[in-house]
Order: C-alpha cells, then sequence, then structure tokens
C-alpha cells in the first residue's frame, strides 16, 4: 500500500517543476497523499492551479508570508475543505539579493537581515502555528533548510543566519508539539537549481563543487528530496522528530579529503 494513503498534506513553495516543493509533491502525490498547495500573488495562480490539477487537486490558496492576514487566512480557507492535516511543507525561502551577492559584510544590513529571517526562519513556526488547530496525534511538519545553515559557504551569507534559526525552531516545535503527537523536522538538501538557488552568486560552482566532493559524486535531484520529505511525512518515520536529515548525497558527513584533491 502507498504510505501516504488518507494524509492530507499542504505543500507550500512550488515555483516550478524544478522546485523543490514540486519534487515533494511528486513523491506525496504516488504515495496516495490528497494535496494542497499555495502561492504568492495572483500572478501566480494559474500556474500554481496547473500544477495541482497534476496532482489531483483543487485546493490552492494565496499566502505571501511576511502578511500575519494572509497566513491566517490560508488555515482558515483550509478548514473549509478539510478537518485536519496530517501534514505540512514549508518550503520558502527568500533573502534580498544584494545580501547573497558578494561577502558577508557587505551584504549584511538591518533591513537585508530582517527581510530574510521574516520570510525564510519566522514563517514556518508562524504557518504552524495558525495550523495548529487543525494538526493531530500523528501529523507531520517539515522545512527545508541548507548546509549553509551551520557551515560558512561563500556567497550564502544571511541566508545562513536565517536557516540557523530555522533549524533551531525545527526543534524548538518538536519540543512543544511532541506532547501533542505531532513531529517537525528538517532535511538539509544539497544544492539544486532553482529559481531561488539561482539568485546565490556563483551557484554553478557550489552545485560543481558538492558534485566533486560528495561520496556518490553527483548532485541530488528534487525527486530524492521529495521521497526522503515523503518518509518524513509518513507513519514510517514516527519515531523521528526534531531531525535534521541530510539529502546531499553524503557531502556534508563523510568526506575528510576526496581522491579528485590527490590529481
Ligand atoms: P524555488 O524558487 O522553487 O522555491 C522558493 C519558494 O519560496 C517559491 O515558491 C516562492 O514563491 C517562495 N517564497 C518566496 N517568498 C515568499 C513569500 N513572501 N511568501 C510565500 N512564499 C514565498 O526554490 P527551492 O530551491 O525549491 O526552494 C525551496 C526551499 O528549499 C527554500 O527554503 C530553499 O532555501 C530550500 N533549499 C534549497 C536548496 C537548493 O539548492 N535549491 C538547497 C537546500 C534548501
Amino acid at each position: 500500500m502507498a504510505f501516504l494513503q488518507g494524509k492530507k498534506i499542504l505543500i507550500t513553495g512550488v515555483l516550478s517543476n524544478r522546485s523543490i516543493a514540486y519534487g515533494i509533491a511528486k513523491a506525496a502525490h504516488r504515495e496516495g497523499a490528497e494535496l494542497a498547495f499555495t502561492y504568492v500573488g495572483e500572478r501566480f495562480k494559474d500556474r500554481i492551479t496547473e500544477f495541482a490539477a497534476e496532482f489531483g487537486s483543487n485546493l490552492v490558496f494565496d499566502c505571501d508570508v511576511t502578511s500575519d492576514e494572509q497566513i491566517a487566512n490560508l488555515f482558515t480557507d483550509l478548514a473549509k475543505s478539510w478537518d485536519s492535516l496530517d501534514g505540512f511543507v514549508h518550503a520558502i525561502g527568500f533573502a534580498p539579493r544584494e545580501a547573497i551577492a558578494g561577502e558577508f559584510l557587505d551584504g549584511l544590513t538591518r533591513e537585508n537581515f530582517r527581510v530574510a529571517h521574516d520570510i525564510s526562519a519566522y514563517s514556518f513556526p508562524a504557518m504552524v502555528k495558525a495550523a495548529l488547530p487543525l494538526l493531530k496525534p500523528g501529523s507531520s511538519v517539515l522545512t527545508l533548510s541548507y548546509l549553509g545553515a551551520v557551515r560558512a559557504i561563500p556567497y550564502y551569507n544571511t541566508m545562513g543566519l536565517a536557516k540557523a534559526s530555522l533549524e533551531a525552531s525545527v526543534r524548538y516545535l518538536a519540543e512543544n508539539l511532541g506532547q501533542h503527537g505531532i513531529r517537525s523536522n528538517g532535511i538539509s538538501a544539497g544544492p539544486i537549481k532553482t529559481l531561488a538557488a539561482s539568485g546565490i552568486k556563483d551557484f554553478g560552482k557550489l552545485l560543481g563543487f558538492a558534485a566533486g566532493h560528495a561520496p556518490l559524486r553527483r548532485n541530488v535531484t528534487i525527486e530524492e528530496v521529495g521521497n526522503a520529505a515523503a518518509f518524513l511525512l509518513s507513519d514510517l518515520s514516527s519515531g523521528i522528530t526534531g531531525d535534521i536529515m541530510y539529502v546531499d548525497g553524503g557531502f556534508s558527513h563523510v568526506m575528510g579529503l576526496n581522491s579528485s584533491d590527490y590529481e
């Protein structure tokens, strides 16, 4: 049996068919989940409605996470169709371009810091808080992070600070929600060419370095992240919470030196 059969899962962050959230939707749909989606702004409504239809869903909601009102409305509107939520996927990230385009301190301003943290970090626990009336024992919430949360990665800069906060929120949510049987986890994905990633200076070099130095000797795909996400959203992972799972071909955890460094 498909392992997400009967689960209702809200997926944010689908922007294109290269989005990590699209890979998650593919895997969750394949495993039998019912899906709902969010988009940001009217001009993306048709596009996301088409993606939703691909996955047998007609539930699409406008939600810009910089607005408390839109976050609240999302879950009020969703509750008109679903009386509970088994899974919530937060695949949202943004930093002003100048914050991820040069030296860390050159792009560091109070405003860049605020925007990156507001959209990329605050929004996860804020959305979970708004979703709480719909979450129930067995529900699972999930966000997407990157190695820049725990290591200094050139040009990731202020986004790395926001991801560190996001990863901390995974743990605080796990502690707070565990008493209700609700789990909170993150996936730290290796670099993947998406619209958000293309804003990071020299992202191509990051891709090449990761592929050259990972034990699997390649980059990961949105399908591989999607499969890991489906597992974390499912009862198969019922004993796992507060965790950051690395889906990065082993890049961050395994190698000291790489054989190519000897060439
Ligand atoms: P993407 O561009 O496809 O998705 C980013 C999403 O963030 C978009 O859907 C966009 O609409 C949404 N977003 C931005 N501002 C928003 C706002 N104010 N309100 C609501 N949504 C907003 O790129 P992606 O790489 O699939 O990004 C998804 C997540 O994965 C992000 O958190 C990103 O940091 C993370 N991630 C990406 C990589 C990578 O290399 N691509 C690696 C690790 C983690």
